[in-house]
């Protein structure tokens, strides 16, 4: 979509909004802002598929510049939003929210001083969100809210990134090595790592600031052998001072998983481990490159109960080529009877120029999996569970979300910190972003590849000066 804008800086919004609601739209979207008498006035034509639509949207200004600034947005986009309806087959059910974190808006508001049920009418009146995605983002957002009441100033959570996996799944959009990048780079990696970390634990212990999660992401950090675990876990440790209230492994795919790695994460104090299946069905997982079956993931989750982990989530993802909305209940149920803590329901992101789309040409529709995303809520809500945090895909058709979802008391604190950018996100290895909150949001990214991180990372005393010039 071209999109042409004028008397506006707010070019972001309109392309996001286009890109979300008309992903393959191919036409002209052209916008006019203007202010006048108090008064924002938003304009906007559109053309697509040789029709036109025409839509006005309006707002009185506050007086405070940086609200009419988010007002101005929020015009602008009720104008688009209501010129692209028309070409919608049904009105989309996040309405014109494009952003990716919405449970933000709801703990916005809430502290504000605003009621939950003011925040769930805030977005089904001012952004056209149905009565069901508002109750879900209010639930989330008021999570959000509690959580952030507990953080301070000098709060971290800290994240550890491991970019390696055994096999490369054909719907991998992150940057993860396969095959034999592991074995040459795996344990250089790990000491980068280790470097960095230690450089953050020196910067803990001199800034007097305390940690509250750590998470260790991928990727499949289960790759690295029980030694290999128990080296990085120490050194996580280090940085933060000791175990903080919650510390997580994401395991990830069952095939990496074996008794002697869960005792070594246990034993090194990691609270919380992912063992994610995904699907129950073998077809599926050999369809989309993933070298375990059902069953292993079965032997994986009960090796980490037996281990005495009393945190388990389970990530599911529904749309995976081939599945029917069968298919997808099937996998609920089972892992429904094993009672995980957290379960996570993905949609699945078909992302564009990714070799998912020559691999597998059938798309599942988004009608069936709003179907298999309404019966996980259904499903997940009658056996107890809670949506605590979620995000929502950029660039996938139908707009889905990721819930994760929780038995009462169970949430993953650092789920909920680094989804609503809560508290600083101290981070370390290869793309990773680190997030700090206490003055405005500033982040600092770490080269996106293994080998560009290695690269470039025998000294990371450049990174410590620029975190230590922010704190001062
Ligand atoms: S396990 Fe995750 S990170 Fe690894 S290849 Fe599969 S989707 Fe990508």
């Amino acid at each position: 979509m071209k999109i042409v804008l004028t008397g506006s800086e707010a070019l972001y919004t309109v392309e996001q909004l286009c890109q979300t609601l008309l992903p393959t739209g191919e036409g002209i979207c052209n916008c006019q802002v203007t202010r006048r008498d108090s008064m924002i006035f938003a304009n906007c034509h559109m053309r697509l598929d040789s029709r036109e639509t025409h839509a006005t949207a309006r707002h009185a200004l506050s007086g405070d510049a940086h609200r009419d600034v988010n007002l101005e947005r929020r015009t602008l986009a009720r104008a688009v939003f209501r010129a692209a309806l028309p070409y919608l087959p049904q009105p989309p059910e996040w309405g014109m929210l494009s952003g990716v974190r919405p449970a933000k808006l709801v703990r916005a508001h809430l502290e504000r001083g605003g009621t939950l049920r003011g925040a769930k009418s805030f977005l089904q009146r001012e952004y056209f969100v149905s009565e069901k995605k508002a109750a879900l983002c209010t639930e989330a957002g008021k999570i959000a809210a509690e959580v952030h009441k507990t953080f301070s100033e000098r709060d971290f959570s800290l994240y550890a990134h491991v970019p390696f996996c055994p096999t490369r799944c054909t719907y991998c959009s992150f940057i993860s090595a396969a095959g034999d990048a592991f074995a040459r780079w795996g344990e250089p990696y790990l000491d980068c790592l280790c470097r960095e970390l230690a450089m953050l634990g020196r910067l803990r212990a001199e800034h007097s600031l305390r940690a509250r999660s750590i998470y260790v992401g991928g990727g499949t950090p289960a790759v690295y052998a029980p030694e290999q675990l128990r080296r990085l876990c120490q050194a996580l440790r280090d940085t933060c001072g000791g175990v903080p209230e919650e510390f997580t492994v994401e395991a990830g795919r069952p095939d990496a998983i074996t008794e002697e790695k869960l005792i070594a994460l246990y034993e090194e104090g990691v609270t919380r481990i992912c063992v994610n299946p995904q699907t129950i069905h073998d077809a599926t997982l050999k369809r989309i490159g993933r070298a375990h079956t059902a069953a292993d993931f079965f032997r994986a989750y009960a090796l980490a109960r037996k281990t005495g982990f009393q945190e388990v989530n389970c990530d599911l993802i529904a749309g995976l080529p081939g599945e029917t909305a069968g298919d997808f209940q099937d996998t609920l149920v089972k892992i429904l009877s094993l009672a995980p803590e957290n379960i996570t329901v993905h949609t699945l992101a078909r992302k564009r120029g990714s070799a998912f789309h020559e691999l597998h040409t059938e798309a599942t529709s988004p009608e069936v999996i709003t179907h298999m995303l309404a019966e996980a809520e259904s499903q997940l809500t009658e056996a107890g569970y809670r949506p605590y945090y979620l995000y929502r895909q950029k660039y996938t058709g139908g707009s889905f979300e990721n819930i994760g979802w929780t038995k009462p008391d169970h949430l993953c604190l650092y789920n909920v910190s680094m989804m609503e950018e809560i508290g600083n996100i101290f981070s370390a290895g290869a793309g990773a972003v680190t997030k700090l909150t206490s003055r405005g949001l500033t982040r600092f990214t770490n080269p996106k590849y293994p080998a560009e991180y290695l690269a470039a990372g025998s000294d990371f005393s450049a990174r410590y000066e620029a975190l230590v010039k922010y704190d001062s």
